[in-house]
């Protein structure tokens, strides 16, 4: 028999830009469909008009786009499929697999009330499950679904294995409100059937969900897919993800500098890992990626981990490669850029420096200004001899190859310590404490600029 093909999907509601959760759940989901050579599909769940934010999908876009995670086929907009919602529950209606319910808001709350006090799950207690067309009154209903009373709702979790509930635990569920608008959950198994779902790859939260969502291909007699509920991503000491401890828009992370492929190499490892391979490109991901060795416990979120992911991946990058990486970057966030042949002759060469010193695009922006600016980029600093010394001697006799015998011998002329001078030029030259070395930059300014540099920290004309 053949095997059918994989197809699975990422289904948003558009109430917000993604993130770290969000992300992980569609890589994982195009992972698991390229793995298997099938499809992954995006369809966007917009039926909750209340939630629903304006420029939530155009954030959902360009995260995907951004990522390079691309959906295949068309894109579903489930508020388009709403009849055909109503069609299924009218059908499992026609067909005795559903029923009307008159319950009136005060009946439901009172039985809300009456479990509460006994300490039991509120429970709808299916009045009307039973009662014979000709008795139905001519009153507003909702259409709920006959779940079965005895027995278990299970399946086998890609990612849990065995899941089960007691249908004694589960109550007749809405499918259609008495307004006319389909349930959530009738949506989403209408949808997932007719879009040909074969693997409903998800987070945790949703696993409650699926028993009810079961029930719903077992009513219409449709079969019922994959789940694979993938846990929760944690912060660092265990608690729920927060704003400040990571979870914030995908976007912004583009924005602090982050390379799309070190963010999906991070990504990847929560919760799933081949071997003790930290680096693994997405060609060898697709590859290697296996939905049933997702860990079952949480993933936890570690912002120090994922910067170091990103500075080995801009370590890694051919120098031009890097420097153009860094040009775009400061041109997508507004950071000028604006430099002739010369300057970023001297920013490709300094790429090497600065590549391995940063973290991110954005500090490899700040550093690489030490090469690609000219005479009016620097620090200050309090003159002295020695300065003055290397002002000259620069004018006079520069260096030509190598910036680093030229230093040492003009310190040593005026018996000063390379340490303390280092300190005063690195300020001079780079406005930092902390640069790339300090001889690399000397040799890539050239002595003009050195010259000029100096001269503009120390503000005394020579
Ligand atoms: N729309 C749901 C959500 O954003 C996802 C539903 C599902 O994946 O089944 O949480």
């Amino acid at each position: 028999m053949l095997n059918k093909e994989v197809r699975t999907r990422f289904a948003p509601s558009p109430t917000g830009g993604l993130h770290i959760g969000s992300m992980r759940t569609i890589l994982f989901n195009w992972l698991h469909a390229k793995n298997k050579n099938g499809k992954f599909l995006l369809r966007i769940e917009d039926t909750d008009k209340d939630r629903n934010q304006e420029d939530a999908v155009k954030k959902i876009f360009d995260s995907m786009n951004w990522l390079n995670l691309k959906h295949d086929e068309e894109v579903v907009i489930q508020s388009n499929n709403i009849e055909r919602h109503k069609e299924v529950a009218l059908k499992l209606l026609a067909e005795g697999k559903a029923y009307k319910c008159f319950a009136t808001q005060e009946e439901l709350d009172e039985m809300r009330q009456k479990a509460i006090d006994n300490k039991q799950t509120p429970k709808y207690d299916r009045r009307w499950r039973d009662v014979c067309e000709s008795q139905h009154p001519d009153k507003d209903f909702v259409i709920r679904l006959k779940a079965p009373l005895n027995g278990f709702t299970e399946f086998k979790d890609l990612v849990l294995g065995d899941c089960k509930v007691n249908n004694e635990h589960m109550d007749d569920m809405i499918l259609l409100r008495s307004n006319g608008v389909p349930t959530y959950m009738l949506a989403v198994v209408v949808d997932d059937h007719d879009m040909k779902i074969t693997d409903v790859v998800r987070g945790g939260e949703h696993l409650n969900n699926a028993y009810r969502q079961k029930q719903i291909y077992d009513a219409c007699g449709w079969e019922c897919p994959n789940f694979a509920h993938i846990p929760l991503i944690h912060a660092e000491d265990g608690t729920k993800l927060s704003k400040r401890t990571g979870a914030v828009d995908i976007l912004e992370y583009k924005k602090q500098g982050f390379l799309p492929q070190a963010l999906l190499n991070y990504l990847v490892r929560l919760g799933w890992s081949y071997k003790d391979k930290e680096i693994m490109s997405m060609d060898e991901c697709v590859e290697l990626f296996d939905i049933t060795k997702v860990g079952s416990s949480p993933a936890r979120f570690n912002l120090d981990k994922m910067l170091s992911v990103n500075s080995h991946y801009l370590k890694e990058m051919e120098d031009v490669d890097f420097f153009n990486a860094v040009e775009l970057f400061a041109k997508e966030s507004s950071l000028s850029f604006d430099y002739g042949k010369e300057a970023r002759e001297r920013g490709i060469k300094g790429s090497a420096e600065v590549k391995v010193r940063v973290r991110t695009l954005l500090e490899a922006y700040e550093m690489l200004l030490i090469f690609l600016e000219g005479p009016g980029f620097f620090g200050k600093i309090e003159n002295c001899e020695i300065i003055n010394h290397l002002i000259l001697e620069a004018e006079k006799n520069p260096w030509e190859a190598d910036a680093q015998s030229w230093l040492r011998e003009k310190i040593a002329e005026k018996e000063g310590k390379l340490k303390d001078v280092a300190k005063k030029l690195r300020v001079a030259l780079t406005k930092k404490t902390v640069s790339p070395s300090l001889f690399e930059i000397m040799q890539f300014i050239g002595p003009d600029i050195f010259v000029q540099r100096l001269k503009n920290s120390i503000k005394v004309d020579i």
